[in-house]
């Protein structure tokens, strides 16, 4: 298969506690379970992505370049797992701002799916909010779950919200649905 298969990530309430607008690397922390689900992904062939909204770049609270050291700190937390964000897809904008890329809307994903041919049928958003749910299904990717961290359990009880494919406690659990899902593709 040449196609790449991929999983999306949302970064702050999935990946890492949000503390408000992350400045400090030094601050940023993973959730329990984050480096054994992508080892889990990983070694059912799955490529990693971020996909977030940084509205504090565009109110001026977070400079890009603090957001790449913020990125870089990542990357460098994610060691143990032995995988990688192959790349990210930052929205910078307010939401007034009308922008065509802040999620709900699909376009940070589109764009990752064209620049790096992957094949969204076999692939996966996951996050802790409406927004990642209805931006994973509106980029038409295989399936979207909830993870119950960040706001997840929030998410999870509106009632009038969009339903998840799969909702976990953690990335574990997640990891463990999606490769079985993955299972029965091929
Ligand atoms: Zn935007």
């Amino acid at each position: 298969m040449t196609e790449m298969k991929a999983v999306f990530f949302d970064r702050d309430g999935t990946l890492n506690p949000d503390p408000g607008y992350l400045r400090d690397p030094k601050l940023l922390s993973l959730y329990p379970g984050v480096l054994e689900g992508l080892s889990v992904l990983k070694g059912a062939g799955f490529k990693f992505f971020v996909v977030t909204n940084q509205s504090g770049v565009g109110r001026g609270l977070i400079q890009l370049a603090e957001l790449e050291k913020i990125h870089f700190r990542l990357q460098a937390l994610l060691e143990p797992s032995g995988t990688q964000i192959i790349d990210f897809g930052i929205c910078p904008h307010l939401p007034q701002d009308q922008c065509t890329c802040r999620k709900p809307r699909p376009k940070l994903v589109l764009d990752l799916i064209e620049k790096w041919k992957i094949s969204p049928r076999y692939s996966y958003f996951v996050g802790d909010k409406d927004v990642d749910i209805l931006a994973g299904r509106n980029a038409g990717l295989k399936s979207v779950c909830l993870v119950r961290t960040g706001h997840g359990t929030q998410t999870e009880a509106m009632a009038s919200g969009p339903k998840a494919d799969f909702v976990g406690d953690g990335l574990l659990d997640i990891a463990h649905w999606i490769v079985s899902e993955d299972s029965q593709d091929s």
